[in-house]
């Protein structure tokens, strides 16, 4: 019996498909529901500048806070 080809063990420690009211209050609770609002989030991947609902998934780490847009390629998260 042989297994072949991808291995998807992947443990991101990602926020993702929460819902948009949850997103606010997460936000609201980490200050950054104002800039969220006001476009001023960049995806920390591709830089893309991020309305609200344009948040895909977020990402908490110990210095602050990431959050990324819907594109595919910014779903990778590096091997975290
Ligand atoms: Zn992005």
């Amino acid at each position: 019996m042989s297994v072949g080809g991808t291995g998807e063990l992947s443990t991101k420690r990602t926020i993702r498909a929460i819902h948009e009211s949850d997103l606010e209050q997460f936000l609201e609770s980490v200050n950054l529901l104002e800039k969220a609002r006001q476009g001023e989030l960049k995806c920390a991947d591709c830089g893309e500048k991020l309305v609200l609902k344009e948040i895909a998934r977020i990402r908490v780490h110990e210095s602050g806070i990431s959050v990324y847009c819907y594109r595919e390629t910014c779903d990778n998260s590096g091997g975290g």
